[in-house]
């Protein structure tokens, strides 16, 4: 009779989880012996949703807890007794989050409160101020002492965790799984270009302009950031030669503003967000990155796309060591002279726009998956 098997649980609430996760559902669906069970939050349904599809995901729970306008105690407490529920129901030998929601810190609290080992999947990040990027800053400190596997993408993640005092034998450099998720993702577009064929007008559109690609979503940057944000892409849209290609992050705080501030303008394209090979195909076709997000600091440089990044701070200095990504806040002058920088001064375009990838070699979820597959006495 075979050993029974061990069984996972991934549990994951947005858009960057799902991207994130989604290759280490399968590497980990891989190994013998192990069943891998899926339990979604929904903490962002739509976005969520489009990446579930993609990935071919179908989540065995689905908590779907999304409300619209609600706190975010009012999330983490539903969360907390959501999670409680599912865990009771699955009775996991281990459970796995990602990187830094509410989903991910409260999926790490009601395990330990069952005391199942917690696997922490993009570990040790850390921007060294609680309050950029928040909350997420302390989400992912809170899941630090409670993991017993952290996945670290970086050696500079490692020794975070090392400062910590996290034990160092638990602690495993794996390279990030968005390096995973990008290269599968492109790998199949190039099988199957009809996949992100939605952007074909929007690339005939601006052919012959240098397009820069724009997102942001950062709730340190609601009100003035992002009124600040709209100005100077307002400033950049007054050049002839550039286009903005801008998929909008549903959140009202910056549909309203883009709304009020930018407004339509033909070489402006404010478009609904994208779903991830969209997104890869955007990353692509375009000639600067600007943006506030922190997956999108790891696929930039990936695809040798240089990134000036709306922030003060990052928990990504990898990608700003390597030249390839840009700190430069939420300033309209500042961003509009980076950016005229960028696409006005050849050397200082090629300095940047190198393909680079300090985050990840690709192969960071068959790492994850043999070391939980080890942990149980299996072999991936
Ligand atoms: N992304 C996407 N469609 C879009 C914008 C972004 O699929 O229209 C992907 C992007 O490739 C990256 C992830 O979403 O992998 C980043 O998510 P987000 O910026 O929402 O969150 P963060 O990474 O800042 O936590």
């Amino acid at each position: 009779m075979s050993p029974p098997s061990r069984r996972i649980l991934l549990i994951f609430g947005t858009r960057p989880e799902a991207i994130k996760l989604f290759p280490v559902v399968r590497a980990l669906a891989a190994v013998p012996g192990l069943e891998v069970r899926t339990c979604v939050t929904a903490q962002h349904r739509g976005l969520l949703d489009q990446v579930l599809a993609i990935a071919g995901l179908t989540p065995d729970v689905d908590l779907d807890l999304m409300e619209p306008g609600q706190t975010l105690e009012q999330l983490t407490a539903r969360l907390l007794t959501g999670l409680g529920k599912v865990m009771d129901a699955e009775k996991p030998d281990r459970v796995i989050v990602q990187g830094d929601t509410a989903t991910a810190m409260v999926g790490a609290l009601a395990a330990y409160y069952r005391k199942v080992p917690v696997g922490h999947v993009e570990a040790g990040l850390r921007s060294g101020d609680i309050y950029q990027p928040w909350p997420e800053e302390v989400n992912r400190r809170i899941v630090a002492p409670i993991a017993d596997q952290h996945f670290a993408p970086t050696e500079t993640a490692a020794e975070a965790l090392r400062r910590e005092n996290i034990d160092p034998a638990t602690i495993h450099v794996t390279g990030n799984t968005v390096i995973d998720a990008l290269l599968a993702t492109r790998a199949q577009i190039e099988v199957e270009p009809g996949m992100s064929a939605g952007l074909d007008p929007i690339a005939a559109r601006f052919a012959g302009k240098r397009v820069v690609l724009v997102t942001t979503h950062r709730r340190e940057n609601f009100g003035g950031g992002m009124e600040d944000i709209a100005r100077a892409l307002g400033r950049i849209a007054d050049r002839d030669d550039t286009a903005i290609l801008f998929p909008v992050h549903p959140n009202p705080n910056v549909v309203a503003v883009m709304d009020k501030l930018l407004g339509d303008r033909p070489n402006v394209a404010r478009i609904e967000p994208l779903d991830y090979p969209h997104f890869i195909r955007a990353l692509d076709l375009c000639d600067v990155v600007l943006s506030d997000s922190g997956g999108v600091q790891e696929e930039a440089p990936a695809l040798g796309k240089p990134v000036l990044v709306m922030r003060e701070t990052t928990e990504r200095p990898e990608g700003v060591a390597a030249g390839t990504a840009r700190l430069v806040g939420t300033d309209p002058k500042r961003i509009v002279s980076e950016i005229s920088t960028l696409l006005d001064v050849p050397s200082a375009y090629s300095a940047m726009a190198r393909a680079h990838n300090p985050f990840g070699d690709g192969h960071a979820s068959e790492r994850i998956a043999g070391i939980v597959a080890n942990s149980f006495g299996l072999v991936a």
